[in-house]
């Protein structure tokens, strides 16, 4: 394990900012882990562990110990079900690639999201009807503070809309080194999600096998995110604001066509991208950075090499959405 000065970050995150770390250490097994927590630099550096780059943003130089994990590896339990564990270094999609080519039901509509596996249950990734936490087992860390080893079940992991307790309580305080899912050999097909079904009808396919889905998702999705290569971004910067019954029924009134989702605990998710659509932010520009033109939620940098001008751009936005909706949009995208 060795401590690296002064390192850029550039090509470590997918909005390309070309921002330093003060310092770098890549960890490439729990040994790793644990030497580095016995050292002096995480007690007397502010540090964060990166995965794949893909949901933070930079407001500029992180003066710290960024910890860069490469754990790898993976295990497979059979039991009636499958018990598969990923290490936290593993890049997401390669993982269901694996599962998918192995038969394993579970996260086949989860294809194509970048990162890497230690990142996923922190904001409980979730995509066309599915969350990690319908398939999640459990979850390895280290505390750093105390240096011991924790295993979580789903329940503790207190997972939401994109959000747990790693987001919460456990924020900036652990290392997650391993992820376990349950998966399944037998067919369980979630289709529901607007654009599959039909999208599968104009295929003519009735009965998709797990590659099929796993492909369309894919193409699905090539179809409509812009890739971070080109068009440097983070996905969705905000997440959908879900909102109480009588605030919607407020806004139905004033904005009829309003859509919303209906979540389990009778409240209203309402999709941002339309709300930000709606104040005609949609493909907006305002010096290096932008909206998408397809997805709104979706901001882009056109070429900033700090955060801050895309921090106080989304600031724009969510003021916007408030001003016309008096709904206060909050990031998904971690603030550095
Ligand atoms: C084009 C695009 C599309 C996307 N689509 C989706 C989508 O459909 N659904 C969705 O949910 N997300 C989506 N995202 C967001 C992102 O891909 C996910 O949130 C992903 O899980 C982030 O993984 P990462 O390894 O890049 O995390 P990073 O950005 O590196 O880190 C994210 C946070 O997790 C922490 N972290 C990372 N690894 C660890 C670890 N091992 N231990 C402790 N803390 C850790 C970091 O400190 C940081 O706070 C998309 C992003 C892009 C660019």
């Amino acid at each position: 394990m060795r401590i690296l000065n002064n390192i850029s970050l550039k090509n470590l995150n997918t909005f390309g900012l070309d921002v330093s770390a003060k310092y770098f250490v890549t960890v490439e097994s729990e040994e790793d882990v644990l030497e580095l927590l016995s050292s002096e630099i995480i007690r007397n550096e502010k540090w964060m562990v990166l995965g794949g780059g893909s949901n933070v943003l930079f407001r500029k130089d992180y003066n710290g110990l960024i910890i860069k994990n490469d754990i790898k590896g993976r295990t497979v339990e059979k039991n009636g079900g499958v018990k598969v564990g990923f290490s936290a270094g593993e890049d997401w999609d390669e993982s269901v690639a694996f599962s998918v080519e192995n038969n394993y039901w579970g996260i086949e509509n989860l294809s194509w999201i970048p990162g890497k596996v230690g990142a996923a249950p922190i904001q409980n990734i979730g995509a066309y009807g599915v969350e990690l936490k319908d398939v999640f087992h459990s979850v390895e860390f280290y505390n750093v503070e105390n240096r011991e080893k924790y295993t979580l079940g789903a329940e503790e992991c207190q997972f939401g809309y994109r959000d747990s307790i790693f987001k919460n309580k456990l924020r900036g305080k652990i290392i997650i080194t391993k992820v376990h899912l349950n998966l399944s050999e037998i067919p369980n097909p979630i289709l529901e999600y607007n654009g599959i079904i039909s999208a599968f009808e104009s295929k003519k396919i009735t009965e998709p096998t797990l590659t099929e889905i796993r492909n369309l998702i894919i193409e699905i999705r090539k179809s409509k995110l812009p890739d971070p290569y080109f068009l440097p971004n983070a996905g969705s910067f905000f997440k959908n604001p879900v909102i109480g019954q009588e605030q919607y029924i407020e806004l139905l009134e004033e904005f009829p066509k309003i859509p919303a989702f209906v979540n389990d605990k009778n409240r209203y998710k309402i999709p941002a991208a339309w709300l930000i659509e709606q104040t005609g932010l949609k493909g907006f520009k305002k010096g290096k950075v932008g909206t998408h033109q397809n997805q709104p939620l979706v901001i882009l940098n056109l070429g900033y090499k700090k955060g801050q001008r895309i921090i106080d751009f989304a600031n724009y936005v969510t003021r916007e959405v408030k001003n016309k909706f008096g709904i206060k949009l909050e990031k998904e995208v971690n603030i550095v």
